[in-house]
């Protein structure tokens, strides 16, 4: 028997011992107050009779002598009575006793059962919650917590399936090559070491962007909010794409609402996410094509849109696009670059800044839109 099984059973014992305490001081007080009072009470009535005292010789005697046996008998069947009641008091309380302290110990032992279960990594566990008392209470925050103890370590494992699955690609490419260049089926020329190059760095890429997205899950993303301009954002994402827009034959506009507040924002992460939407909009937006940038306050907000004249995207694909390694289109995400990580990572940010993200499409082949808001520095 564990600790815990060991201190439920006491449990149940005290709550049992508790039950026979009451009995037991009801007892008490009912025998003490047949013993003290009940006497009396009986001597008073009979001394009231004395009115029907008859008078002559060896009357008073006999009167004497029969008070005495009355007495008496009234004593024994007093505590007869008690007796009995008392008896019929204690099988009463051991019983509701041991109904009582079941009700109470039974859940709880069964409570930690359920969290032994779930601590040897089965996570499916729930226990049984009925009535609306205390321990239902428990049970039903126990099963709360068991269920996001599953959802996590399901997301866990399908987070080492999917990482596998992510590094197996780039590493059979790479195996591909060096196996044929080492055959001699593949020429060592400029295109070749270009191609490894590309690989080698697409691994790269994919292995930090895992990185911040461990950071992302556990919450450990470093974000220093202080006001920023948004029109510093905006610049800074731009130089930074600006050469590889115009190197695709892309139109990249901005435009900037006059009078705009500061934002309460990382700089580094706000210009992080801006480039991220505005490298997809370049992934994804065919020559010719344009995209344009656009901020604009919005409530308490400033909100920041890329919207582009790409490849769209269709409505059932637009509320996963979030999710980590969603992508529309697998092979050509990949083939264009892409981890399938940029926008839950950009998702978080702009969460541990405050504000929220999300996408619009009309549909395939019609662009896409992509718009954060970040809270306005008061
Ligand atoms: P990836 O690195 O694959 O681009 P993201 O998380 O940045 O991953 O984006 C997830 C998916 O969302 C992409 O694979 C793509 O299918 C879709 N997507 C993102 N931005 C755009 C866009 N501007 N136009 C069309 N589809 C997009």
């Amino acid at each position: 028997m564990s600790p815990s099984e060991r201190w439920l059973g006491g449990l149940q014992a005290k709550l049992l011992l508790s039950h026979l305490l009451v009995v037991a001081a009801g007892l008490i007080t009912v025998f003490a107050a047949a013993g003290v009072t009940g006497p009396r009470l009986f001597e008073r009535h009979m001394a009231g009779m004395g009115h029907m005292r008859m008078n002559g010789p060896g009357m008073a005697a006999m009167y004497a002598a029969m008070e005495a046996v009355v007495a008496g008998a009234f004593r024994r069947a007093l505590l007869e009575t008690l007796l009995v009641g008392g008896a019929a008091a204690l099988f009463t309380a051991i019983v509701a006793g041991v109904l009582a302290s079941q009700r109470v110990a039974g859940p709880i032992r069964r409570l930690a059962a359920a969290s032994r279960r779930i601590a040897a990594g089965h996570y499916a566990e729930r226990v049984a919650v009925t009535g609306s008392d205390e321990i239902a209470l428990l049970a039903a925050s126990f099963n709360d917590m068991a269920a996001s103890l599953e959802h996590a370590e399901r997301r866990r494992l399908e987070l080492i399936g999917d990482v596998a699955h992510e590094l197996r690609t780039p590493i059979a490419t790479l195996e591909g090559y060096l196996e044929g260049l080492l055959d001699g089926v593949v020429e060592p020329s400029e295109r070749t070491w270009a191609r490894l190059h590309a690989e080698a760095g697409r691994l790269r890429r994919l292995v930090e962007d895992l990185q911040e997205l461990s950071r992302a899950e556990a919450h450990q993303l470093s974000v220093v909010v202080k006001p920023v301009a948004p029109q510093a954002i905006v610049q800074a994402a731009v130089d930074r794409l600006a050469a590889d827009f115009a190197a695709k034959g892309l139109a990249l506009n901005v435009s900037l609402a006059e009078a705009l507040p500061e934002v309460q924002a990382d700089p580094d992460r706000a210009v992080q996410v801006l480039t991220n939407l505005l490298t997809n909009a370049l992934r994804y937006t065919p020559a010719p094509g344009r995209v344009d940038v656009q901020v604009s306050p919005a409530g308490q907000a400033v909100r920041f849109s890329v919207r582009d004249t790409g490849i769209g995207i269709a409505p059932e694909h637009l509320p996963h696009l979030f999710e980590r390694f969603y992508r529309v289109d697998k092979s050509r995400s990949r083939s264009l670059g892409g981890t399938g990580i940029g926008l839950t990572i950009a998702r978080a940010l702009v969460k541990a800044m405050g504000g929220r993200i999300w996408a619009e499409s009309p549909g395939p082949g019609q662009g896409s839109t992509f718009s954060f808001e970040l809270p306005a520095a008061r």
